[in-house]
């Protein structure tokens, strides 16, 4: 059994004219016009395709095959970033469907239901995995009062969606009628491509801390001030940002860390700065890496900012849990890489995605294809129709196995 190809390339065509962008990408916010027409036209694809549908109180959109008393969910999300590309989420959901469609052509009865998922606000216009973190339980009261795209805009969200902030509360599914959970998603990062693979089987999704680093020094006057008398914060800083780049790449393969924003007080040009405040980000697999790669930062913003007489403090903003996906899901999706004589490779996620909220409650388990070029969040983001086509067969055959067919 294999998904129609044509079908699936014709749907992900029709899709990204929601929100088409002149460079060839799409912009979807989550519960803009655009946003919501695509899931419209998701709905009535399904309903076309005689399959049930559904939008529960988070706004998630399915269409359902079956109505066993368990479901294996296969999802990913229609909303995108600012500028975003045609594949990024998209690609999960329309092949999603589309297996529901090739198993729905074939007759076959299932022990369980298929369910394809599209979740309210992957990219997070508005919270981030605010749909899947709402159905598996896990979203927080105060993610919502402190929504990264504000707070006004969430509720203007929702009542543009027709949903009650009260009402996501309700959106939670109890874990035990889940059976699994399945994404297809674009790489979004050169590995694959590096590699020669056609299929990523994703063992975790990695792990982020953010904080921000504030190297206090002393302003002075930049034409009177000796150059060996300083306590340039600025300098500490920047020094920082070199030392931790080389650190990482020297030491901690496969993570990453990122100084996304630097600003120095009071900022002029005949004043040095007194004041710099760094964000720091840094990703790695598991909790063991980031512990001790948290350590060996803070250590060497120490070492830079003594060295220039500079006091140093630490601010902690965010925290995200690395998360292990289903080790017996990955097995699945190898043997139906396999079973197709597909390239495949074990790889971590960089980025986050909504099969790290539903890992909390079911075996979960996602499948990369290639992005060429590594590019993505971008119009020029893209995946072969080849390796479109390979990731939903392999989707389907990984659903077909958990569903115990
Ligand atoms: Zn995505």
């Amino acid at each position: 059994m294999r998904v129609d190809a044509d079908a699936l390339r014709a749907d992900l065509g029709a899709v990204s004219r929601f929100g088409a962008t002149p460079a060839g990408g799409v912009e979807r916010l989550t519960f803009s016009d655009a946003h919501l027409a695509a899931r419209a036209w998701f709905l009535d694809r399904a309903r076309r395709a005689g399959l049930r549908t559904r939008v529960d109180p988070a706004g998630n959109h399915s269409a359902i095959l079956g109505d066993g008393e368990r479901t294996v969910m296969l999802g990913s999300h229609l909303d995108t970033v600012p500028n975003g590309g045609r594949f990024d989420g998209t690609l999960g959901v329309i092949a999603a469907l589309n297996v529901l469609t090739a198993i729905a052509a074939t007759g076959i009865e299932l022990p369980v239901s298929l369910e394809a998922i599209d979740f309210t606000d992957e990219d997070g216009s508005l919270v981030g995995l605010l749909g899947s973190w709402a159905l598996t339980g896990t979203l927080t009261r105060e993610s919502l009062r402190a929504a990264r795209g504000g707070r006004e805009a969430l509720l203007a969200g929702l009542e543009r969606a027709g949903l009650r902030e009260e009402g996501l509360w309700d959106a939670r599914r109890d874990p035990a009628t889940l059976a699994g959970y399945l994404e297809l998603h674009i790489e979004q990062g050169p590995v694959l491509e590096r590699a020669g693979a056609q299929i990523g089987i994703v063992t975790a999704i990695v792990g982020s801390r953010s904080l921000w680093l504030r190297f206090r020094g002393a302003a002075g006057h930049a034409g009177t001030t000796p150059m060996g008398e300083r306590r340039d914060a600025g300098l500490a800083a920047a020094a920082f940002a070199l030392a931790a780049s080389d650190l990482v790449a020297r030491e901690f393969p496969g993570a990453v860390a990122t100084v996304g924003e630097l600003r120095l007080q009071p900022g002029a040009f005949n004043v040095i700065p007194g004041l710099a405040e760094l964000a720091l980000e840094f990703r790695a697999g598991d909790a063991a890496t980031l512990d001790r790669l948290e350590d060996a930062l803070l250590a060497r913003a120490r070492r830079e900012a003594d060295a220039r007489g500079v006091a140093v403090e630490v601010e902690p903003v965010g925290r995200w849990e690395p998360t292990p996906l289903d080790a017996g899901v990955c097995d699945v999706i190898e043997h139906a890489a396999a079973r197709l004589g597909l390239r495949a490779l074990r790889m971590r996620s960089g980025a986050g995605h909504d099969a790290q909220a539903l890992a909390a409650v079911t075996a979960a388990g996602m499948v990369f294809v290639p992005s060429v070029g590594g590019v993505s969040h971008d119009p020029r983001e893209l995946t072969s129709w080849e390796d479109c086509a390979n990731g939903a067969d392999v989707l389907l055959g990984a659903a077909l196995a958990l569903a115990g067919a």
